[in-house]
């Protein structure tokens, strides 16, 4: 199972995944790759609510940040308005009862989970964030998650994994088909729509998710406060608790991130050494950004830039200055994420002319007469601009299209984002299908919707125990001339006809491995019990003797097999080991008996007193179909005409009395 978030156009129930299709007992593994809403939110309830008993991944800095965001979203959801009406999906306690279930790994280990090996590979996406290459029954799939294969100011770009066949690439497709602008330039557009906003008075809105490419942004303005010293009196705040709290979780795992990070990292430290302010040594201690606590504690009184959340402005922080700050035409809304269909980022961007006004607090609002209990009708005109830069860490659609050639798989599926993107983008994979020599095939299933997909691999059994010692079976030639009868394998070179030898065994099926062994070494290496039934019947059968028995058997089944001498003294030893005082009457009765083994599986005892006959054979389908044809026989033996025929010649032969 892949990512378990819940989409951020819902609230409660209805934004979590179609978990009911699903049997979610059955999941062996669940792999998070990464800590953003739309893939992990709907974890604690996964672990909490459903019948789910698999183990959960993560790398170290995901599970590190899912901690605090987690419990951020679950107090943030207590304190909102509309909580009554909300069914919480789940409480701060099933988060952290739920928690130390999840299992953090590193970014290149590979991880064997019931013959699943799964290894993550850096995303580039946010900090933490994994592409997962799974290895699953001899087939080998790779989830991108969201991936970014652009340079960064912090993180590891994604980069397809080395030496890899991958048979199915799972990859996003939320920019469909439209090219990003190069990075340097879209920075420079980015500053100058910031720097324009602030040069007429006003206030710069950067509604952001808390966490992930704020982190991004803020490097960005950081570093051009930095070298505008103009601007360095417009202060940058960023208005979130959570991200305040998750900026250690960054100082911790600078070692995840890129080169440039820990450029940084040694420079200040140098400089912090040469001033002796360590404490602001690292590459997350900006310079010129104030971190707020509550917009309660904000003056609002000049131009600014404000980072705030959430990124789809659909609540909180953002749409209160929204709302507050919408009105004045030198205000501006810059928008850097992705935006969700639905949400007030997506309708912002239409540029409408009035939007909404939700939030009960905000003297600006308040100030507007609004009727409590009737919030959608209220309306606040938009005067302020709006623009849009993609920072948000997806490949665009030449990014996506180079990453698929480079993995090369032989079937695609694309996830994550609009349907009409997905779509050109699958038709951009179709049509490039013509260049190549193997074509791509491309799938986008609607939910809920089970994708088949036929495969072909080797399939492997290893030789294990006893088998194993024997020499590894050569390919034998067949000249054409062995074979004979058959025309077709004449036309045959000879070289090419080869039969292998046989081994037999029982072969095992753990999960996806095979393997071939003795059925004595089943339980040394397979785990499992073998029993073994030995099945004896008796019967008294007084005036047969051991020489009439002998042709009936023989009669019915061919040559037969005397085994007296083995059978005896086994049954001497075996009576010895029961001690002495039986010797004398054991090896006068050891004496007169005499064993038969039919077909090589049944044995048959006779002679013994009174005519006593001991049927004797290890049960198994086909042992006791020649057991029941034996006993058949010797139930006759004393009846049937030949028999009795038989018997009178044997007497007169051997001259013996016939009783
Ligand atoms: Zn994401
Ligand atoms: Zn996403």
């Amino acid at each position: 199972m892949l990512d378990a978030g819940t989409s951020p156009a819902y609230e409660g129930i209805s934004s979590l995944p179609f978990y009911d299709e699903y049997d979610l007992s059955t999941v062996d593994v669940l792999l998070i790759s990464h800590f953003h809403i739309d893939h992990a939110a709907s974890l604690p309830y996964v672990l909490a609510k459903t019948n789910f008993k698999g183990r959960v991944f993560m790398t170290h800095p995901t599970k590190a940040i899912y901690k605090w965001l987690i419990q951020d979203s679950v107090r943030v959801g207590n304190v909102s308005s509309s909580a009554e009406q909300k069914i919480q999906l789940y409480t701060e306690a099933d988060h952290l009862s739920t928690f130390p279930q999840i299992e953090a790994i590193d970014y290149y280990t590979t991880h064997t989970i019931s013959s699943i090996r799964i290894t993550p590979y850096p995303a580039g996406h946010v900090l933490g964030a994994a592409m997962f290459l799974i290895e699953i029954a001899g087939l080998k799939i790779l989830f991108t998650g969201d991936y970014s294969r652009e340079e960064d100011r912090h993180l590891i770009s994604a980069r397809a994994p080395e030496n890899v066949k991958v048979d199915v690439l799972i990859t996003e497709s939320t920019y469909g088909v439209a090219t990003h602008v190069p990075r340097v330039e879209r920075e420079n557009m980015l500053m100058k729509t910031i720097t324009g906003i602030l040069n007429r008075g006003g206030r710069a809105l950067l509604p952001v998710f808390a966490l992930g490419r704020a982190q991004e942004l803020l490097l960005i303005l950081d570093e051009y406060w930095g070298k505008h010293p103009e601007y360095q009196k417009v202060p940058i705040y960023y208005a979130s608790n959570l991200a305040r709290k998750c900026m250690v979780v960054y100082q911790t795992y600078i070692s995840a991130m890129n080169d440039n990070i820990k450029r940084l990292f040694r420079e200040r430290m140098a400089e912090a050494e040469s001033t002796g302010e360590v404490s602001k040594a690292g590459p997350w201690d900006f310079r010129y950004i104030r971190s707020l606590k509550s917009l309660e504690r904000f003056d609002d009184i000049g131009s600014c830039v404000m980072l705030a959340s959430p990124g789809m402005m659909q609540s909180g922080v953002s749409r209160e200055l929204l709302e507050r700050w919408a009105p004045d035409q030198r205000n501006g809304v810059v928008i850097t994420g992705y935006s969700v269909e639905g949400t007030m980022a997506k309708i912002i961007m239409t540029e409408p002319e009035f939007i909404p006004a939700i939030m009960t607090r905000g003297a600006a609002t308040a100030s507007r007469g609004k009727v409590p209990g009737q919030h959608d009708q209220v309306q606040i005109p938009r005067r302020c601009t709006v623009n849009e830069f993609a920072f948000a860490a997806h490949v665009d659609g030449a990014e996506n299209r180079e990453f698929v050639e480079e993995v090369n798989p032989s079937v695609v599926i694309l996830v994550h984002g609009e349907k009409s993107q997905m779509t050109r983008f699958k038709s951009k994979l179709l049509g490039l299908n013509s260049k190549r020599k193997n074509p791509i095939k491309v799938f986008s299933p609607p939910n809920c919707e089970a994708l088949r997909i036929p495969f072909k691999t080797e399939k492997l059994a290893k030789v294990v125990g006893k088998l194993a010692q024997i020499t590894a079976p050569q390919p034998i030639t067949v000249r054409p001339q062995d074979v004979s009868g058959d025309e077709e394998m004449k036309d045959v070179a000879p070289e090419e006809q080869t039969q292998p030898q046989l081994i037999t065994g029982v072969l095992v099926q753990s999960d996806f491995k095979m393997s071939l062994m003795a059925p004595e070494d089943l339980r040394e290496y397979a785990g499992l019990t073998t029993t073994q039934i030995t099945c004896r019947q008796q019967m008294a059968l007084p005036t047969a003797g051991v020489e009439l028995i002998r042709w009936a058997l023989e009669g019915t089944f061919g040559g037969i097999k005397i085994v007296t001498p083995d059978f005896a003294a086994e049954k001497k030893k075996e009576q010895d080991a029961h001690g002495n005082g039986a010797m004398e009457v054991a090896d006068e009765e050891v004496g007169r008996t005499t064993v038969f083994e039919v077909m090589d599986c049944v044995r048959v005892e006779c002679g013994g007193p009174q005519g006593k006959v001991v049927v004797e054979w290890e049960g198994n389908m086909v042992n006791d179909g020649i057991a029941d044809a034996v006993v058949g026989v010797l139930l006759t033996v004393e009846s049937s005409p030949a028999a009795v025929k038989r018997k009178f010649l044997l007497h007169e032969q051997s001259h013996r009395p016939p009783f």
